[in-house]
């Protein structure tokens, strides 16, 4: 395949691709990165630069790229059997395998797998299967769905409709909003003001049962939750917050959804990380990403026996209208297969045990630098948020893009992080090695000083 040179590669993507989130003001758009290869958390450009990628591909290439085993075992599965109808009465070995691999590593009854093609699609499967489970029990009345601010949860219409980022509420499009309530954000570092982390939290869950009182329990058929809400800002559950909402929805017969689209798969050192790190046991998990650490699309619906079994039991006289064409795809769930199987030989469950900490206690250090007013995560999730007064928290104004410029100041470096607004984001591979954290916060310091003396330059200091 010949693409040409990095210009031809760049002129191609404008004339033709439409991007996820496109921005069409294009005084607003820097011409696109042309990555040409990869390997580990390394990438190569057309132009033969190198960079670490912080972000990991999108929160997703946890065993890093350029795996021969992962290529082998993928080429050898299209050659054995490339597609296989899930529709009909067929199933394929992958598929199989990979559902009752899930199933030994979720946790309590989750042993029910709906099989798609990425989170957005295992979020909105969830969102479906609910509808239908509160109608096989006969309480269809049990419709509305609680979220929170800042949460995100895919772009299908009732992933995204679910979601509560203020900047996806975009004029133009319509979004669910007779059964989707929003919560507060769990944001301490913005919203928590004079409260301690515990009376934050204690009012957080206030405004919880507040809520399920005014819609009634009966009412109330679910609640999505990120365990860490990443897209959000990478925000941290405070105190026991997430614990004690999911003992009301225990309590009121809510189903729980832990949305682990980014959280599992290692991200946090465990397969899935809501009871492990946080003490809940959910209804429902829905995964991607880390799945098949973004060699191949798919997403995972994992739901408990407890609901299975409900809609087995009543739904005879109607069919989980939820499908798609490559539901089960045997090539990606081998893809997923191998994936497992590389985390569990290489161990990288407790790497990240390991260099998680290090990571964070590492990024931590550039607190000491005016712009940077909290740097918070766990594990190989992390985020830098930047503010004109550390004091008064005040942010820049959004038209500066702050994060967008120490991004911009990081990528000649080598180094590529996730700007959102006044954040940078990153989740890196699960194989970066304490070299390769030193090269990122350094790196990472000599841009948001750079940054700083352009803005002082502007007019603007802290
Ligand atoms: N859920 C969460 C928590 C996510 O972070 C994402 C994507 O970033 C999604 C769902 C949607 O996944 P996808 O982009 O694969 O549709």
């Amino acid at each position: 395949m010949d693409a040409g040179t990095t210009a031809d590669i760049v002129a191609r993507d404008r004339r033709h691709l439409i991007h996820p989130y496109q921005i069409f003001d294009s005084v607003m758009v820097d011409d696109p990165l042309a990555v040409a290869r990869g390997a580990g958390a390394q990438l190569v450009d057309s132009d033969g630069n190198e960079y670490i990628d912080a972000v990991g591909g999108m929160w997703c290439t946890n065993i890093g790229l350029g795996r021969d085993e992962m290529a082998d075992a993928i080429a050898q599965q299209v050659r054995e059997l490339a597609y296989a109808n899930p529709f009909v009465d067929m199933t394929n070995a992958p598929a199989g395998l990979l559902c009752e691999k899930l199933a030994s590593l979720t946790p309590g009854d989750l042993n029910r797998v709906f099989l798609s093609s990425g989170g957005s699609t295992a979020v909105d499967a969830a969102f479906r299967l609910i509808q239908f489970y509160q109608h096989c029990r006969g309480t269809p009345e049990k419709r509305h769905v609680l979220s929170r601010v800042d949460a995100y949860h895919g772009t299908t219409y009732a992933a995204v409709s679910i979601g509560g980022k203020p900047g996806d509420r975009v004029p133009g499009f319509e979004y669910i909003e007779d059964t989707i309530h929003h919560l507060s954000s769990p944001n301490f570092y913005v919203h928590g003001g004079d409260r301690t982390e515990q009376e934050f939290a204690d009012d957080l869950v206030a405004e919880f049962r507040a809520k399920v009182d005014e819609l009634g329990a009966d009412r109330v058929g679910a609640f999505f939750a990120e365990p860490i809400m990443g897209s959000g800002g990478v925000i941290m559950p405070p105190a026991d917050y997430l614990q004690r909402v999911w003992q009301i929805c225990r309590e009121h017969d809510i189903v729980y959804v832990s949305d682990e689209v980014v959280t599992a798969f290692g991200r946090l050192g465990h397969w899935f990380a809501s009871e492990e790190v946080f003490g809940i046991t959910p209804d429902i998990i829905t995964s991607a990403k880390g799945l098949t650490s973004g060699y191949l699309p798919l997403g995972a619906t994992i739901v408990s026996d407890r609901i299975y079994d409900v809609i087995a039991e009543t739904g005879h006289d109607r069919y989980f209208a939820v499908g798609f064409t490559y539901s089960g795809h045997p090539v990606s769930c081998t893809a997923a297969l191998k994936n497992i199987e590389i985390i569990e030989r290489e161990g990288l469950l407790a790497h990240v045990k390991r260099i998680g900490p290090y990571f964070q206690e590492q990024l931590r250090t550039l607190g000491d630098l005016p712009m940077v007013g909290e740097v918070r995560g766990s594990h190989l999730m992390a985020c830098v948020e930047f503010v004109e007064d550390q004091r008064t928290k005040r942010h820049y104004p959004e038209e500066f893009d702050v994060g967008k410029m120490v991004a911009n100041a990081c990528e000649p470096r080598g180094l590529i992080v996730r700007p959102l607004v006044h954040l940078n984001i990153m989740s890196p591979p699960l194989v970066i090695d304490r070299d390769d954290v030193d090269r990122i916060v350094s790196t990472l310091r000599d841009a948001i000083v750079e940054v700083r003396a352009q803005l002082d330059a502007r007019g603007i200091d802290n």
